[in-house]
């Protein structure tokens, strides 16, 4: 799976690209009731801008490419968790953010990852247009084809502002996702192993 999805050139996409970005966000602050000539609002279209361009900047990073400069030939086979990553991402459907936490876990198979860089994959996947449970597959996924390690564990609870804000279905506000790989879908002992690590650290109940 190639993870650093090709990005559309604007004008391929859209018939309305002869406008700036900062204009179509004026014009959503006119039709949404603003008055985007006061005081406040006066540069929140060029606020706006850099805000979404920063939260979905991963579309510009290449996880594979990332991951490549940080594969280490390790005889260690036990498993490694870093969890309670935290994570912010914008839901597709509205455009709101999800964020919480993901815990990953892997068994090695002679190559083992920096563990900076489990974070920084997160980050990549997360600052796009995501669903959870997409992010999650592509997390897990990522690491598989990097490493091939005996198994892939990943979990991520999250909790969602579309669902929160907007008044429906509060008390299921908070979404856990899984996708587990090899040794971490076959062997119910490695799965529990993960599962209750994640559990047991000072934050693992707190969300
Ligand atoms: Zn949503």
């Amino acid at each position: 799976m190639k993870s650093g999805a090709a990005v559309k050139k604007i004008d391929e996409i859209s018939p309305a690209s002869e406008a700036s970005t900062q204009e179509l966000l004026r014009e959503l602050l006119v039709r949404l009731g603003e008055d985007p000539s006061r005081d406040g609002l006066l540069r929140t279209p060029e606020r706006m801008q850099k805000s979404l361009e920063y939260l979905t900047k991963g579309y510009q990073q290449d996880a594979d490419k990332v991951l490549q400069g940080a594969l280490f030939d390790v005889p260690y086979d036990e498993m490694v968790i870093v969890k309670d990553i935290e994570m912010f991402s914008l839901c597709e459907h509205h455009m709101l953010p999800f964020f919480g936490k993901v815990h990953v876990a892997y068994i090695p198979n002679g190559k083992v990852l920096g563990l900076s860089k489990i974070p920084r994959l997160v980050d990549i996947f997360a600052r796009r247009l995501q669903v959870q449970e997409r992010l999650t597959v592509q997390i897990a996924e990522t690491i598989q084809n990097a490493i091939n390690p005996q198994g892939v564990g990943v979990v991520i609870e999250a909790r969602h502002l579309c669902v929160m804000m907007r008044g429906i279905e509060k008390q299921h506000s908070s979404a856990v996702t899984s996708h587990m790989l090899g040794s971490f879908r076959t062997l119910q002992n490695t799965r529990e192993e993960f599962l209750s690590l994640i559990r047991n650290g000072k934050n693992g109940n707190s969300f």
